[in-house]
């Protein structure tokens, strides 16, 4: 792949098994860590590269975390954030699984709508929140039950809070 032959040349410590979250948008690999709970604190490794160039995304970061698989909530977070992110499980030093965030045109539940008045937000209506995707660069998304429309900042704050 010449993709990740230019990408390979970065020498970041490899790890055993865990997880690496390549083609992070650049700039987003904090979120990224903030998102999935890791602060270095629990001793596993945790390497970070930032604005590494990339021939997909122009500028990306990556992060490797030691000893951790992602659950799908989490993919689904990571997906408002950066888009364009590859996951690889890693076992025995190889890449097990690769797989590719995908972010749809349309999505549910995640985020919270943040028109306190939305139907989505009253406790007594189980509605699950349906959002457009609007824009992908920067996130947008709207609200498809009171139009309210959710910037990246929104987001962000409320994954990493
Ligand atoms: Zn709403």
């Amino acid at each position: 792949m010449s993709e990740s032959s230019d990408d390979t040349k970065i020498r970041i410590v490899k790890i055993h098994d865990g997880t690496v979250i390549d083609h992070i948008r650049a700039g987003k690999a904090l979120e990224v860590l903030k998102i999935l709970g890791i602060t270095g604190k629990d001793g596993n490794v945790v390497t970070l590269a930032m604005n590494i160039n990339s021939s997909r995304i122009g500028r990306k970061d990556i992060v490797k975390v030691e000893h951790r698989k992602l659950a799908s909530a989490e993919v689904a977070r990571i997906a408002l954030v950066a888009p364009e992110a590859t996951i690889n499980l890693i076992e025995d030093s190889k890449v097990i699984e690769k797989t590719r965030v995908e972010l749809p045109d349309t999505i549910s539940n995640v985020v919270v709508c943040t028109n306190p008045r939305c139907i989505t937000n009253k406790e007594r209506e189980p509605i699950r929140p349906n959002y457009e995707v609007t824009s992908k660069d920067p996130i947008q998304l709207k609200c498809l039950y009171c139009w309210n429309h959710i910037e990246e900042e929104d987001i962000i704050s409320q994954f990493t809070r």
